[in-house]
């Protein structure tokens, strides 16, 4: 059976519809989200709403984001594709293996567990060998690997980690949503020097994501 294709012209749709037509331009970003079949990343149950414009509901109360917001996201991420990338929160591993597509190394950290090995296995299915997957407190970045050409957080954020600036490389951009526990802004920030407090801020959106628990992050 071919669940790629059963999903296609839902999947086109998606992205003209949601993507496209609200002002995402990075055609990197564009072909990624054509290509990657997000419903292989949702619950079986909810497989039809897979290209809905909403996040929807994974294991373990977390959530996939909205089609719109991984998008926005990624392109906020500025890649190349030459580039080596860290994700915190890999959840179901659809972001991942978006940012799979668009960079040449993916480094993504997940502290539920099951959730880390279901996405693990998806990434391993569709043949994403470029990304390597830990479990763990993802506030404290990824040390060995870093510095890293951008950082993303797929979960929000009381404050913005300084120790996340500081794996990023000169140039570098991190985008977190920052705010209460119900709500966030999406902030994209550019390190400009060697300084970690040199930074250019940029508010990119009002979003809602779950919490980023750990000890840069929420309480439990
Ligand atoms: N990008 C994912 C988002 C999943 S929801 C997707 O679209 O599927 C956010 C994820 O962040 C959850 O899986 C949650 O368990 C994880 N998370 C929360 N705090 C974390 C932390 N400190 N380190 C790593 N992962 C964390």
């Amino acid at each position: 059976m071919n669940l790629t294709d059963r999903f296609l012209k839902q999947r086109m749709k998606m992205v003209d519809t949601q993507i496209r037509a609200r002002g995402i331009a990075d055609q990197r970003v564009i072909k990624a989200m054509e290509k990657i079949p997000r419903h292989l990343f949702v619950d079986e149950g909810l497989i039809d709403q897979a290209y809905y414009d909403s996040p929807l509901p994974i294991d373990r109360q977390q959530t996939i984001s909205q089609p719109y917001i991984v998008a926005l996201m990624s392109e906020a991420m500025e890649l190349t594709g030459k580039e080596k990338v860290l994700e915190i929160g890999t959840g179901s591993g659809y972001q991942t293996a978006i940012l799979a597509e668009l960079a040449e190394r993916v480094f993504s950290i997940e502290r539920i567990a099951v959730l880390a090995t279901l996405a693990r296995r998806m990434l391993d299915a569709l043949n994403y060998y470029n990304v390597a997957i830990r479990v763990g407190d993802g506030t404290y970045g990824w040390r060995e690997e870093a510095p890293f050409a951008a950082i993303m957080v797929t979960a929000g954020a009381p404050l913005i980690p300084r120790i996340l600036i500081e794996q990023l490389a000169v140039g570098g951009r991190l985008v977190i949503p920052v705010g209460g526990r119900h709500s966030q802004i999406l902030m994209k920030l550019t390190r400009l020097s060697a300084d970690p407090d040199d930074l250019k801020k940029e508010d990119l959106g009002g979003c809602r994501f779950v919490d980023l628990i750990g000890e840069h992050g929420w309480e439990n």
